[in-house]
């Protein structure tokens, strides 16, 4: 290549992004999670369980049969199922994702005919915000109250003047752990004239679902996904809805986008999911023991959780998470001015990766 054509090209590539990526995109910053070594992973919030040896055969054994050359089914019908005789819901008013977060994406591509403007409150789970920018929507910001609840004449003022198409609810939410008022949430649901998505990605562990008000509520979506109770690396998400709604989505949903390993996995693992409530219990368990340990701590203010991790603030959230990782342990350093300032979340992890985590945070904050 000649040297006239090189510089051509290069100028070329740096208009190029600059003409043709829309605005929003370049000032966006992509979904990361910054990767650390440590021997204690409590930063993601994951299971810190995997499969019971004699469920991982079933599953292996579920594998071997796959002919990987063959595209998966497109449906996922046998899958939809299962999920909808465990949870007695009709199968056409349910649709699976490549993890929820795909179903966030494709619940914005597709309720976005009205004002074409999303809403949520502050702050929660950062894809609502990312996949609205991307897709062009407007979004919407309504701060949480001083209890991390829904601000009730916050919201419904700002549900009133911009109507959104899509309101996002994540109960329990995240970073901070607590589920709303339920009469909050039902509230915001009767009033909205768009969809309403209750985003119920830890409801395992706080024991409520809105499952049943779908039949009451025409504009209500329930997603669910099975990330947190032991199963991240599958990638399945669940969304819930009527058939009506759930037809419509559907059409935005790309062409086999559940994989066949992962049709059959989650498969084995459903059909297998006692040991998943046991985790759960175990979690629940565990969760309350070290929200009384950090509790007691000085210099820590805890936040009750309603997850499988707990919001947390310190004096000095940077310094704290740097010598955290010294010590082998990761968890969220979520600081940033506002509401969030010194706060960090931990994961609930194995009885003896949260004795691991209590104590080094305990020498840190007492070095
Ligand atoms: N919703 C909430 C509230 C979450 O915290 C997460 C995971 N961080 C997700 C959805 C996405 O979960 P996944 O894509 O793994 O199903």
């Amino acid at each position: 290549m000649s040297e006239k054509t090189k510089k051509k090209g290069k100028s070329k590539g740096k208009g190029l992004l600059e003409s043709r990526v829309r605005e929003e995109i370049r000032a966006l910053s992509a979904y990361s999670v910054p990767r650390y070594e440590t021997r204690i992973r409590l930063d993601g919030n994951e299971s810190p369980f995997s499969l019971p040896p004699e469920v991982a055969e079933d599953v292996l054994s579920g594998l071997r049969g796959i002919g990987v050359n063959r595209y998966p089914d497109p449906e996922a019908a046998e899958l939809r199922g299962l999920i909808s005789m465990i949870n007695g819901f009709p199968q056409g008013g349910i649709l699976l994702g490549n993890g929820s977060d795909e179903l966030i994406g494709m619940l914005i591509t597709a309720f976005s005919g009205g004002t074409g403007r999303i809403l949520y409150p502050t702050p929660t789970f950062s894809m609502y915000g990312i996949s609205g920018l991307a897709l062009g929507r407007r979004v919407i910001e309504a701060e949480l109250d001083r209890n991390f609840d829904l601000d009730m004449d916050r919201i419904t003022s700002l549900i009133a003047k911009k109507d959104p198409d899509l309101i996002f609810l994540a109960s329990p939410n995240n970073p901070t752990g607590n589920a709303y008022s339920a009469g909050r949430i039902e509230e915001i649901i009767g009033m909205s004239k768009g969809v309403v998505v209750v985003d119920e990605a830890y409801s395992d562990f706080s024991g409520h679902t809105f499952l049943p008000l779908i039949r009451k509520y025409g504009n209500l979506v329930i997603l669910r996904t099975l990330s947190k109770v032991g199963f991240a690396g599958l990638r399945l998400g669940i969304l819930y809805s009527g058939e009506d709604l759930v037809h419509e989505i559907n059409k935005v949903r790309y062409p086999y986008n559940i994989n066949s390993y992962t049709q059959a996995a989650a498969g084995v693992v459903l059909r297998n999911r006692e040991f998943v409530t046991e985790n759960i219990q175990l979690i629940v368990r565990e969760r309350k023991r070290v929200y009384g340990a950090l509790s007691g701590m000085t210099g820590v203010e805890a936040y009750p959780s309603d997850a499988n991790f707990i919001l947390f603030k310190v004096g000095d959230a940077d310094s704290v998470f740097k010598a955290l990782v010294g010590r082998d342990v990761l968890i969220r350093n979520f600081d940033r001015p506002g509401r969030l300032a010194n706060c960090m979340r931990v994961t609930i992890g194995t009885p003896s990766e949260n004795d691991f985590f209590l104590n080094a945070l305990g020498d840190v904050l007492s070095s």
